[in-house]
């Protein structure tokens, strides 16, 4: 282990709603693969400080290596799908992950994708909210209430970011949970993320 590599305190596991990436001005192109199902991706595993600062980029020379992880493809195209214009097969949304993010992680690259794939299982965040009411049907819902299934369910406080959609109303983007350095354990997040939701949050459906 370089001594770089584990310089950070905790992980931002983020996981986005593929409805509120696609329902902006700037909307979405599903991946060559095809439309993925209605539940939230992985949008990454983030080595954080305490502070709220991150590193990032920390090995330049480690570039993606589709063979070390060719072994979770199938899990990576159903649940860390791209959404970004052009439409892709997800390569380069998951090189761009390793390169800034995974790099300073202190993982090789197939337990970095292992972890978060694994860590998504953990956090079924559509079932914890769907079982507390809360669905992607178009309807809105205060912060405190998608806070409080997550947590119920998860076991842990959730960050909530929001985006706007084409008609400028607040929805649900994506769910911030903390995991400790190690990439074990979920914890209680040492620092919570900046950006504001509306009173009202639409969760659309996908
Ligand atoms: P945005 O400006 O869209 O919030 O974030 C742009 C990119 O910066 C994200 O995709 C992510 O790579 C990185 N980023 C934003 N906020 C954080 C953060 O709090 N921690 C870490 N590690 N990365 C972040
Ligand atoms: P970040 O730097 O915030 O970790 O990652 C965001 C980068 O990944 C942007 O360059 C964005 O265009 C690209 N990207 C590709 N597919 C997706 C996707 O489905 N969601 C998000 N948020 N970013 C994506
Ligand atoms: P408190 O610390 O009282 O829970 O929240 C302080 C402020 O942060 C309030 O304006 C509250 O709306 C905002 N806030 C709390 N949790 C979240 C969250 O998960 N996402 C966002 N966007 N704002 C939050």
């Amino acid at each position: 282990v370089s001594a770089y590599s584990q310089d950070f305190d905790f992980f931002y596991f983020v996981q986005q709603w593929p409805g509120s990436y696609c329902d902006t001005e700037k909307s979405c192109c599903y991946p060559s693969t095809g439309k993925p199902e209605a539940d939230f991706g992985i949008h990454g595993l983030w080595p954080n400080y305490n502070d709220g600062s991150y590193p990032s980029s920390c090995d330049p020379s480690s570039q993606f290596d589709q063979s070390q992880t060719s072994s979770l493809l199938k899990r990576m195209r159903t649940e860390w799908p791209t959404l970004a214009c052009p439409s892709g097969d997800g390569l380069k949304f998951w090189s761009h992950e390793w390169e800034k993010h995974g790099t300073c992680s202190a993982l090789g690259q197939h337990d970095y994708f292992q972890t978060a794939l694994d860590l998504k299982n953990q956090a079924n965040l559509l079932q914890s909210l769907t079982s507390a009411g809360i669905e992607p049907n178009g309807n809105s819902y205060t912060l405190e209430s998608i806070k409080d299934a997550i947590k119920q369910s998860v076991g842990f406080t959730p960050f909530v970011e929001c985006n706007d959609d084409t008609s400028g109303n607040s929805q649900l983007y994506q769910i911030y949970l903390c995991v400790d350095n190690s990439a074990s354990n979920l914890i209680e997040c040492p620092t919570f993320p900046h950006g504001k939701c509306g009173s009202q949050i639409e969760f659309p459906s996908f």
